[in-house]
């Protein structure tokens, strides 16, 4: 149930990432750096209409799952990760975060200290996949 009154769009992340965070615009969808990344290379991958999973078309979601695939070849031929998870938040705005995995990347600094050291910033990766997406 919304609230009336309450503009969600602007309470939204997925609608307010920052375009330093932008890797490319394809379609309807837009491809970013994520801005808190479990590891280095965290894409998100987000339509630019605030809906749900449940309200993406069937072309949309064919769309979108381009994408992912798009990312795990970005990702791979830039970070040569051990392995990739995909992610998917449904509600209230879809996205689908795309993760690279290596062996023992959950350190005992996220175990004791809930954080994490990453070698780039989301805005450094941001640029190195911005590259490596158009090429
Ligand atoms: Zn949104």
């Amino acid at each position: 149930m919304k609230i009336p009154g309450v503009e969600y769009r602007t309470l939204c992340r997925y609608c307010n990432l920052g375009s330093e965070l932008l890797i490319a615009e394809e379609d309807d969808f837009t491809v970013y750096a994520y801005d808190e990344p479990f590891n280095n290379g965290h894409i998100v991958i987000v339509p630019r209409r605030h809906v749900s999973l449940s309200e993406l078309s069937v072309n949309e979601l064919y769309r979108a799952l381009r994408l992912v695939r798009k990312a795990e070849a970005v990702l791979r031929n830039t970070y040569h990760p051990h392995g990739l998870n995909i992610g998917l938040v449904a509600y209230p705005h879809v996205a689908f975060h795309v993760v690279p995995r290596w062996g023992g990347d959950v350190s005992f600094i996220k175990v004791f200290f809930n954080a994490k050291p990453i070698p780039e910033t989301p805005i450094q990766y941001a640029e190195r996949l911005r590259k490596a997406w158009g090429s």
